[in-house]
């Protein structure tokens, strides 16, 4: 093993916040990365050698990739299997995590479907194809229930909650195509656990309890309020799912705790995962700085947390779209031990993701009091619509 200057370069589909959190963590490793995004000047282009503009589902565009690079990953589920396969292969470039692996988890069912086969936990689940076909799935799960696109959804768009027969009709239009419906969870604690996937090893992140509103993640904090003894479940449910990825790589992990305390799989996601934003200063190694070891085949780092770390997403409140103004960060920036990550997006809308904050603890505090004080650094944090 050896560093060479220029160094190795890693090849990235999707220049999001993951891709520009992924150049901050390339840098120290010698790695250069070269995303590829639509958009130009994506959040990720400060932060790498290059960005490539184009689809993520283009052929030419992932070529480019590939020939300027070494290894091949992606940051994005939108990102196409068949064309990563068939790039990485003519051009003889590793592609990370396997594409096989992405084309599994990009349909929902499929996804589920894998998942039970190979024994992990998963809320009840059927496939539907029609209201009528829903309508039958209930009369045996049950209401509520979680009616889900197969395809394409994130931060729970794509998602509709079933309460009764009544909304059989108008859930099933509003998806518009293949769908699965699945039993409603009426967990105790949503958790999640970062896997990762090295050449000849495999590890986990310390588990993080995540919380969410209307299905957008809000705020994380490890270790969580939950029992040790759930921890441990958590753990060992995410060391299955390892079993059952093929490729190197990070794994973003949700699971849900029920209040009998056990833990039933949510979804995975392929890479680098908003609930393990805190391992940046959480942790001795980040997620970030992890897939990239785990991708270029260098040993993977320490997953071991270097104390208590609650973070916090910074979602856009604007009506509209606007050009992305925050105010209020004297507060967060005058704390200590906290860290704001900011990710570049030229404009804001409701909801979205434009950073996070992290609190690491001091001394001996605990995750109620880390997330109380994350909360309250947070709280001037606003976005001011252009004069
Ligand atoms: P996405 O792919 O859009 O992130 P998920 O399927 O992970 O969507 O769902 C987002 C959120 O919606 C979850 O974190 C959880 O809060 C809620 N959710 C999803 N499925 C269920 C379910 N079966 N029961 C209860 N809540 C659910």
């Amino acid at each position: 093993m050896e560093l060479t200057s220029p160094g190795t370069t890693v090849g990235v589909v999707g220049g999001g916040q993951l891709g520009r959190m992924l150049g901050e963590a390339a840098s120290p490793l010698g790695i250069e990365l070269i995303v590829s995004d639509p958009t130009p000047d994506a959040p990720a282009a400060p932060a790498v050698r290059d960005q490539v503009v184009g689809e993520f589902d283009d052929e030419a565009t992932v070529q480019e990739l590939a020939e300027r690079a070494d290894y091949l990953t992606y940051e994005i589920e939108l990102a196409d299997p068949d064309i990563l396969e068939a790039v990485g292969e003519e051009t003889d470039t590793p592609v990370h995590p396997h594409p096989e692996t992405l084309r599994t988890i990009q349909d929902k069912l499929g996804q589920k479907r894998t998942l039970a086969d190979a024994g992990i936990p998963v809320p009840a689940f059927r496939a539907v194809d029609s209201p009528g076909a829903l309508r039958d799935a209930l009369d045996d799960l049950g209401y509520p229930a979680m009616l889900k696109a197969r395809e394409g959804g994130y931060d729970g768009r794509g998602n509709v909650p079933v309460e009764s027969p009544d909304d059989v009709e108008d859930a099933f239009a509003a998806i518009d195509g293949p769908a699965m419906v699945e039993e409603f969870v009426d967990y105790e604690r949503e958790l999640a656990v970062m896997g990762c996937l090295g050449a000849d090893d495999r590890r986990t992140f310390p588990v993080t309890e995540t919380i969410h509103e209307a299905e957008i993640l809000r705020e994380t904090v490890s270790p969580p309020r939950a029992p040790e003894e759930v921890r441990e479940r958590a753990r060992e449910v995410a060391l299955d799912v390892l079993d059952v990825m093929e490729g190197c790589g990070v794994y973003g992990i949700e699971l849900f705790e029920t209040g009998d305390g056990r833990i039933l799989l949510n979804e995975i996601a392929p890479r680098p995962h908003n609930s393990g934003h805190w391992t940046i200063e959480g942790c001795h190694t980040s997620q970030f700085q992890q897939h990239l070891r785990a991708v270029t085949g260098l040993p993977l780092g320490s997953t071991a947390r270097r104390a208590p770390t609650a973070s916090k997403n910074i979602l856009g409140d604007v009506d509209g779209r606007a050009r992305a103004r925050l105010t209020g960060i004297e507060t967060p920036l005058s704390t200590d031990r906290l860290s704001l990550h900011w990710y570049g997006k030229r404009e804001v809308y409701h909801l979205r993701k434009m950073g996070h904050l992290t609190l690491v603890a001091g001394g001996n505090a605990d995750s109620e009091s880390l997330l109380a004080d994350v909360r309250d650094a947070a709280e001037p944090l606003t976005f001011q619509a252009p004069d």
